[in-house]
């Protein structure tokens, strides 16, 4: 299975197309843009608990065949936040001093 590439960040609803930069997921592709998880969230995921990555970018190009954006496409299923974000700065607050291989 590939990678979901959701379409937006959770929190600020920016839009993270399969080539954004400055798209980044935890390990279940909870999806946020760079910004948030560096200001919002000090790299604690409000879904999770877990730390973020950079998410790769799919190659647009099928340089081997059927395997690309074309033929895996992004979700369009834009993903919202669950919870306040009161909530979610608490829970960041909680988290973040813990090292992500301890959480
Ligand atoms: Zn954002
Ligand atoms: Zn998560």
């Amino acid at each position: 299975m590939a990678l979901q590439l959701r379409p937006n960040c959770e929190y600020c609803d920016k839009d993270l197309p399969p080539s954004a930069p400055d798209a980044r997921i935890c390990s279940y592709e909870c999806t946020f843009c760079a910004d948030c998880v560096e200001t919002k969230l000090f790299n604690v995921c409000p879904n999770c608990g877990g730390n973020f990555a950079p998410r790769p970018i799919r190659p647009t190009n099928p340089w081997r065949p059927g395997v690309c954006a074309v033929n895996q496409p992004p979700s369009e299923k834009r993903v919202h936040l669950k919870f306040t974000l009161e909530e979610v700065a608490a829970h960041s607050m909680q988290i973040r001093s813990v090292p992500p291989q301890e959480r």
